[in-house]
């Protein structure tokens, strides 16, 4: 798996994208998961590009506009609001649907638990999958079916 990986912020330059300000350098400061843009699909091989979601939503877009697309699967992320960097790894209509039902199971575990407790359930999450760092956005579906049943056993905490 390809997880998030620390990098230098000044990284990401800034530029103008259809002329919206992307990578201002405000934006890219939130974001703690400074990852390259996908730039070949993980699933299926195909090239990524960066679109604008407005595109799945027949015209309209919602909230940030930009998102990678694989031009073969049509497998999709969508970037932190302000950049080009992605969320998480791209995800087709099946890991999609997986993350969702793994956030379902898992974000009642730290909702309304204070500040730190989605963090720390996160590391609970990581340590109960065996990886050294777990993030719903970059599981893969088999991932998100470990971690429903790892959820269900108890074993996830904050
Ligand atoms: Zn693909």
């Amino acid at each position: 798996m390809d997880g998030p990986s620390s990098s230098n912020p000044g990284h990401r330059a800034p530029y103008l994208w259809h002329g919206v300000l992307v990578n201002a350098l405000s934006a890219v400061r939130r974001v703690s998961d400074i990852v390259d843009p996908p730039t070949i699909c993980h699933l299926c091989g195909g090239t990524v590009r960066l679109v604008d979601k407005a595109k799945f939503y027949g015209g309209r877009s919602f909230g940030w506009l930009l998102a990678y697309e694989c031009c073969s699967c049509s497998a999709r992320v969508g970037c932190h609001p302000g950049t080009d960097i992605p969320l998480g790894s791209l995800a087709d209509r099946q890991t999609t649907a997986a993350r969702s039902a793994a956030h379902a199971a898992f974000d009642p575990i730290w909702q309304g638990k204070g500040r730190d407790a989605r963090r720390r359930a996160y590391g609970s999450l990581a340590k109960a999958l065996g990886l050294e760092s777990a993030h719903i956005s970059w599981l893969n579906s088999a991932q998100c079916a470990d971690a429903i049943r790892a959820i269900q056993a108890g074993a996830v905490s904050c």
